[in-house]
């Protein structure tokens, strides 16, 4: 085998193990039929049980492509031991890379964009939206922003969470929506406590 074909070889097992494990989270919850109870992207999000179910969804899709690289990884070792060397080792990096900072959030590293904290401090802001003394106005309506939830009604703040992807069909199309998401993990563009309102509601980006 050549220089020029391993090289190939190598890459091209590597990207494969790169967009497996990727592929839940980026394709199953783009469909139309998945997106009727929420106004299509990039609009902000009415907070609603949908919503939390919808963060609850991404979460598990997130997890499920730790499942997914096992597949790469395991085809890796297959192909390193009896089959075409450069693509096994490619593929056996890119998935071992993947697993390993995935795992890292268990080790203080960096938490996913979608996790159970997220969600049910979504619901709280439903629950008080709903109650008698919510924390804006009488008729509060949170709705879920790039870079936080705001009340629709009298644009009070009332939580500093950018708004990750949420698994809508994207603006930009397909593929740069494709290319975003593989950049971004699903993360949010924006840090926390940066933006306001008004300049809020102009961006197109999630
Ligand atoms: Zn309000």
């Amino acid at each position: 085998m050549t220089l020029l074909s391993s090289t190939i070889y190598f890459v091209l097992g590597f990207l494969l193990a790169y967009l497996f494990p990727r592929m839940p989270g980026i394709l199953i919850t783009r469909g139309k039929g998945f997106n009727v109870n929420f106004p299509p992207h990039p609009e902000s999000i009415p907070l609603t049980p949908y919503l939390t179910q919808r963060v609850l969804h991404m979460r598990m899709f997130y997890w499920l492509g730790l499942v997914a690289a096992i597949i790469p990884l395991a085809f890796g070792l297959i192909s390193l031991r009896w089959g075409n060397v450069p693509f096994g080792f490619g593929l056996w990096l890119s998935s071992g890379w993947f697993i390993l900072s995935r795992l890292q959030s268990f080790m203080g590293g960096p938490k996913p964009p979608w996790t159970l904290d997220v969600a049910e401090r979504l619901q709280i802001i439903i629950n008080d939206s709903k109650s008698d003394d919510s924390a804006c106005c009488n008729f509060s309506s949170p709705e879920w922003l790039l870079t936080g939830v705001y009340c629709s009604v009298c644009s009070k703040e009332l939580e500093n969470m950018p708004r990750p992807d949420l698994g809508r069909k994207r603006s930009d199309g397909f593929f740069m929506g494709f290319i975003r998401l593989l950049s971004s993990d699903g993360h949010p563009m924006f840090e926390s406590n940066s933006k306001n309102y008004d300049t809020d509601l102009g961006q197109a980006e999630e």
